[in-house]
């Protein structure tokens, strides 16, 4: 039967797999729940957003997100406390950046109380799947793409918003090696690299791929021009720490603006850490990790949380950061945790 949630049509699933699922052994992504969200837009407007089960679209040979990559999205968690209370991080940012990726894009963008009211919505009637074990959460994907037809390299007249959620643990399993590129460039001045994009992703399966054959986890992406200064990594903005400093790049049209990463620099600044938002030459990095005074690097970001780099490779050849005990990169991500899944305070107004 057909109801309405926050006014909000629901149509339920017949049925549900979530018998299926192993919770303690969740895997990141590989499972969807029951129900998505699902919007179209069609002659100029978006249609009201609709909960449907989760199920295959069908689109025409000749949609543009086929041929020409009309696509971005967005990731968010959502956590359940011990009252199963449920919650969200900072999720009218999400609708923001989402917004603007599909502004780059030449694509409509989204009323806010339809991607707020139709995430609710779904998260409401799919409460059950969202894992309460430690680690876990429920992993939220909202994206945008054109499913109008035709082969004109021109911006498409219809467009999709689906939300589809996938109970998931770790991103990574422990620490990650990383490779610094001296060749390839995920984004460049101008371009689309501070849009969460489709295309931004494929184009980085590649090098990543090269220097996953060479036993690292991650690209760690350089500035296109000359390769000299640290950007971010394939799906996580980069911390690096010089003795006490913590540094990480400034956003630009080449960066995502993530939302972590924001987060991170104010719960670090909040507890007295000297934080530096500036360019990072590699060379300081390579002479940081040969004099000693390299502490620390990371990554942040919604998937990967706070990711403890082990090392890093640059110009074949490897060098390895040292075991703190007491490290920040430990301390950000348990406050970030701990706000995220209200077992702490939240003195920033950030849970949802
Ligand atoms: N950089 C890139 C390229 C990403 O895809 C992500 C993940 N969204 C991030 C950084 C981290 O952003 P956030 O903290 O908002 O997830």
């Amino acid at each position: 039967m057909n109801h309405l949630v926050n006014d909000i049509e629901v149509i339920k699933s017949k049925a549900t797999k979530i018998h299926d699922v192993d919770f303690d052994n969740l895997a990141f992504g590989k499972v969807y729940t029951d129900h998505m969200l699902e919007c179209n837009f069609k002659n100029g407007k978006w249609e009201e957003p609709k909960v449907v089960p989760y199920q295959p679209i069908i689109l025409d040979p000749s949609a543009k997100i086929f041929h020409y990559g009309q696509s971005v999205f967005e990731g968010m968690k959502a956590y359940k406390d011990n009252n199963d209370d449920v919650w969200l991080f900072r999720p009218v940012d999400n609708f923001k950046r989402l917004n603007i990726s599909s502004k780059r894009l030449a694509m409509p963008e989204l009323p806010e109380a339809y991607f707020m009211e139709g995430l609710k919505t779904l998260l409401q009637v799919d409460k059950d799947w969202i894992p309460k074990k430690e680690g876990s959460s429920l992993y939220v994907r909202p994206f945008v793409f054109a499913s109008g037809k035709g082969f004109h390299a021109s911006p498409a007249d219809e467009y999709k918003f689906i939300i589809a959620c996938a109970p998931s643990g770790a991103y990574f399993a422990g620490k990650i090696k990383v490779l610094i590129e001296e060749k390839y460039s995920r984004s460049a001045n101008g371009g689309v690299g501070y849009a969460k994009a489709g295309g931004n992703y494929a184009g980085q399966f590649y090098p990543t791929q090269l220097a996953i054959e060479k036993g690292y986890n991650q690209v760690i992406w350089t500035d296109d021009v000359n390769h000299e200064n640290i950007e971010e990594a394939g799906a996580m903005n980069i911390f690096i720490r010089i003795n006490d400093t913590l540094i990480t790049a400034p956003t630009s049209d080449r960066i995502l603006d993530g939302i972590t990463r924001k987060s991170i620099i104010a719960i670090a600044e909040d507890k007295g850490i000297p934080v530096e938002v500036r360019t990072i030459k590699v060379h300081e990095v390579v002479e940081a990790a040969k004099n000693g005074s390299l502490k620390e690097m990371f990554g942040a970001g919604t998937a990967a949380v706070v990711s403890p780099i082990s090392g890093f490779g640059y110009k074949d050849k490897d060098f390895s950061l040292p075991e703190l005990e007491n490290n920040y990169a430990s301390y950000l991500k348990k406050r970030i945790t701990d706000i995220q899944t209200n077992k702490a305070e939240d003195p920033f107004g950030w849970r949802y």
